[in-house]
């Protein structure tokens, strides 16, 4: 491997160990462990020094870190990275298996907006979290991670021959009836979907409580093109923004910073934010609350840390496909491995203003970095990201950044090997402004 494959063979290789967004978190607490970061129970008192290393869980997906600054926040404010681990795609029902003629299939429900024609014909399987009884008594139980690393379950397409206009039409499915994924032939091998789980985890049966599980392709993420510039993986969107974000954190720990920065990470933002962990819910805002507190003890020091604070809010962004030239903004379109994209939307579905645009600008042209400027076509409906209710709850000035991708939303999604550098950079830059 050459010396630019690296850091995006690094990020192929954080999503491969993330399955989930429960394993995206215990694959960012591994990172974070290894540099040094001490962890912090919501449920404890916290007692936080300047130049240190802390990072908080929320219901194991969600997750912020942070250094404190050698200066108070009230003085110097909060440098804040904001992505999600969570990725559209198929969940698992509570009482998933349908027999149907002679075969067994596993009911699931759409979890956000895949594209599901993508699920098709892919080696699935399963990971996620299950509740585990550990004792009698109402809260004698665990949270335990589940992967299943060989391919268990599969959604084949239709022959051609009995679905003629797929090439006109597009691949359909109807989410009930047509989505459940093949599991066994029963009388083959006689067990079933809970007894599966309960061996994997070692325990028995009865003590599988309840679940949380997705589908999930085993196929490793890789590297395309003819000097391999494009990589492929699923959840490029938005774990690619998570590991950008951690190294960013990670790889200047080094040089002692002023303000006090921050990566957050929610769960949830496929589906609306709208939870207790998600980002329109009231994490980011306790943490800093917390912080601020801790180190201040006033409330007048807090408002001036929020007022002296910046948010970037990380999401991928989509590229220019040059199959489908007509679908963006002519004068804006963002080409892979040209650098970062800054998204702009005049009806706040984007956090980015003039004010922090320069900001960013004045970052990559500092670091020398490419950088590169969306619009949607005015005649689009626009997609939108944390950015907007992190600035809302908090009252952060903010901006959203992204790395340009094809395919979002594909349980195959593509970027730019080249791109990945460029990111962690700006974001190094955005940390220690
Ligand atoms: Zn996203």
């Amino acid at each position: 491997m050459n010396q630019a494959q690296q850091l995006p063979q690094q990020l192929l290789d954080f999503i491969d160990n993330s399955p989930s967004p429960w394993h995206a978190v215990e694959s960012t607490v591994a990172l974070l462990e290894a540099k040094g970061f001490n962890p912090l129970s919501e449920k404890e008192p916290w007692q936080l020094n300047a130049g240190e290393r802390y990072y908080t869980i929320r219901d194991q997906s969600s997750i912020i870190a942070f250094v404190t600054g050698s200066k108070a926040p009230s003085e110097s404010g909060y440098r804040i990275i904001g992505a999600h681990t969570d990725s559209p795609g198929l969940r698992i029902k509570p009482n998933p298996e349908q027999k149907r003629g002679a075969y067994l299939r596993l009911g699931v429900e759409v979890y956000g907006g895949p594209i599901l024609a993508t699920f098709a014909d892919r080696d699935l399987s399963i990971a996620g979290r299950v509740s585990v009884k550990t004792d009698s008594g109402a809260q004698a139980f665990e949270s335990r991670l589940l992967r299943i690393d060989e391919s268990i379950v599969r959604l084949p397409n239709l022959a051609i021959h009995l679905n003629r206009e797929v090439n006109q039409n597009g691949l359909m499915f109807n989410a009930q009836d047509e989505l459940p994924l093949i599991l066994s032939q029963p009388g083959l091998e006689g067990i079933n979907f809970k007894g599966l789980v309960a061996e994997r985890l070692q325990v028995d049966e009865n003590a599988v409580l309840a679940w949380e599980l997705a589908a999930y392709d085993t196929q490793p993420g890789a590297f395309f093109g003819i000097d391999q510039a494009f990589i492929a993986n699923s959840q490029l969107d938005n774990l690619a923004s998570c590991h950008a974000a951690l190294l960013a954190l990670t790889n200047t720990l080094d040089q002692a910073n002023d303000a006090t920065q921050v990566i957050a990470f929610f769960d949830h933002e496929e589906v609306g934010s709208c939870s207790a962990k998600g980002a329109d819910g009231s994490f980011l805002n306790d943490v800093l609350n917390r912080i601020s507190s801790t180190l201040e003890a006033s409330t007048q020091a807090h408002h001036q840390a929020i007022a002296n604070s910046y948010m970037l809010s990380a999401d991928m962004a989509h590229a220019w496909h040059p199959n489908f030239s007509n679908k963006h903004e002519p004068e804006h379109q963002p080409i892979i491995n040209n650098g970062p994209v800054i998204k702009i939307n005049t009806n706040q579905r984007y956090t980015t203003d003039a004010h922090t645009e320069a900001l960013f600008v004045s970052i990559c042209e500092e670091e020398k970095i490419p950088y590169q400027k969306f619009v949607n076509r005015s005649d689009l409906a626009c997609g939108s990201t944390i950015g907007p209710m992190s600035a809302a709850r908090t009252g952060i000035r903010s901006l959203d950044v992204g790395n340009p991708m094809w395919a979002m939303h594909s349980i195959r999604e593509s970027a730019g090997a080249i791109d990945h550098g460029y990111m962690i950079r700006a974001m190094s830059g955005f940390l220690r402004c």
